[in-house]
Order: C-alpha cells, then sequence, then structure tokens
C-alpha cells in the first residue's frame, strides 16, 4: 500500500484530501506542523508527501530541502498564490510538481497518480513514452513513426521539457537549459519557439497535446491521459 504524508495546517483541507486519497486506495497520515512533520518524515519515510507552503514550525520550502538532502521521495507543494510557484521553481527546491490553492481534490489525486507513474518509470523510460521519441544526435522527433527534423533551440527545448514529463518549467529555467552560451534572451523569444515546436509536433500527431502552457508561469511535457 502506497502511503502519503499530507502536512497541511487547515484541518478541513487536510481531512478533505485525506478522504479522496484514501478512496483512491491510498493510505494517509497527515501533519499540521512543519517541525513535527519534518522529525517524523526523516524517522518514518512515506512513499508520498503533499506538502503545504505555508506551515506553523518548519515552513514547506525548508521541509523539501531537508528531505532532499537524503530523499527521492515524491513531493507535491501547495501553496495558496500563483506568483509562489514561479518563485518556488526560481529556487529549484527540489519538488516535483506544484499544486495551487483552491484546488479540486480529484485534480490533487490524479497529480500524485501522475507524479507517482513518473517516478517509477523514469528508469525505463529514458528513450520512448507511448509512442513519442526523441532522437538527439540526429536531431530528430518522432511521433507514432511520423518524424521532423528540429533546430538546435528546439531540440534543447524539448529535450528539457520532455526529460521531466509534468515538471513546469519557467522560462528562465528553459532559457538556462537552451542557450548552452548562456545567452540572455526574451521571454517572446523563448514563447516563440514554443510555439514553433508546437506547431511541428502537432503536424506530427494533431490528437495529442504535448507541451502545455501553464498560465502566468511556464511550459511543462505531458501527454494526453
Ligand atoms: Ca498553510
Amino acid at each position: 500500500m502506497t502511503t502519503i504524508a499530507i502536512v497541511e495546517d487547515e484541518p478541513k483541507l487536510s481531512a478533505l484530501l485525506s478522504d479522496y486519497l484514501q478512496s483512491a486506495g491510498f493510505e494517509t497520515r497527515c501533519y499540521d506542523n512543519g517541525t513535527l512533520a519534518l522529525t517524523e518524515l526523516s524517522e518514518q519515510p512515506v512513499d508520498f508527501i503533499l506538502l503545504d507552503l505555508m506551515l506553523p514550525g518548519t515552513d514547506g520550502m525548508e521541509i523539501c530541502r531537508t528531505l532532499r538532502k537524503t530523499s527521492n521521495v515524491p513531493i507535491i507543494m501547495i501553496t495558496a498564490k500563483v506568483e509562489e510557484i514561479d518563485r518556488l521553481l526560481g529556487l529549484e527546491i527540489g519538488a516535483d510538481d506544484y499544486i495551487c490553492k483552491p484546488f479540486s481534490p480529484r485534480e490533487v489525486v490524479a497529480r500524485v497518480k501522475t507524479v507517482l507513474r513518473r517516478s517509477a518509470g523514469s528508469i525505463e523510460q529514458a528513450g520512448s513514452v507511448d509512442g513519442f521519441d526523441l532522437n538527439e544526435s540526429a536531431a530528430i522527433v518522432r511521433v507514432n513513426g511520423e518524424e521532423c527534423s528540429l533546430t538546435s533551440v528546439e531540440l534543447n527545448l524539448l529535450k528539457t521539457l520532455h526529460a521531466s514529463p509534468g515538471r513546469i518549467f519557467n522560462r528562465d529555467q528553459l532559457m538556462v537549459r537552451i542557450y548552452p552560451d548562456n545567452r540572455v534572451v526574451s521571454d517572446r523569444t523563448i514563447d516563440s519557439h514554443v510555439k514553433k515546436l508546437r506547431r511541428k509536433l502537432q503536424q506530427l500527431d494533431s490528437t495529442n497535446e504535448y507541451i502545455h502552457s501553464v498560465y502566468g508561469i511556464g511550459y511543462k511535457f505531458e501527454l494526453n491521459s
């Protein structure tokens, strides 16, 4: 049985999440204090952590950083503001995904399953995900047997997003990854490369949207489920 820790100081929210996750077949453990959560999670590890950012005691960011020193446990951070997600992304604290309040518990369950699938499959998933294949040395992307060539910027862009399905990258993070020469470009330049790349992917497979834009934050690679 997969055990999920819910670290959240709003009791109603915590109970609601716990109910939904239990109905989905998970075991849950709830913590309403950050310091206590960090101590107990270090001593008694769980399989997954839903972690609120603002907590009494140690805050979510510090908990995530501390656990990451010794553990790869999947962590989804929960924050009250979209702007905070952007800030957290910039800090690279090592969370696997971010959810903004208010959220639907159903969405949280879906995101938990996605992250679990991703972390379970991250070893064998190196090359191909459901008919999607990236040939880096030839700069070719192949989708269900159809292929097309990519520019070096598009290749780096797709490589970055594809390597961490579901993870949201902001434009600054994409910029440092797609320009090896540390060139600084505008957000609009990034957007325009993403747009071209999406158009190419669209031509290979019009039934899937591989690169999703996350309003106000950036982009992520995700297969429609
Ligand atoms: Ca809180």
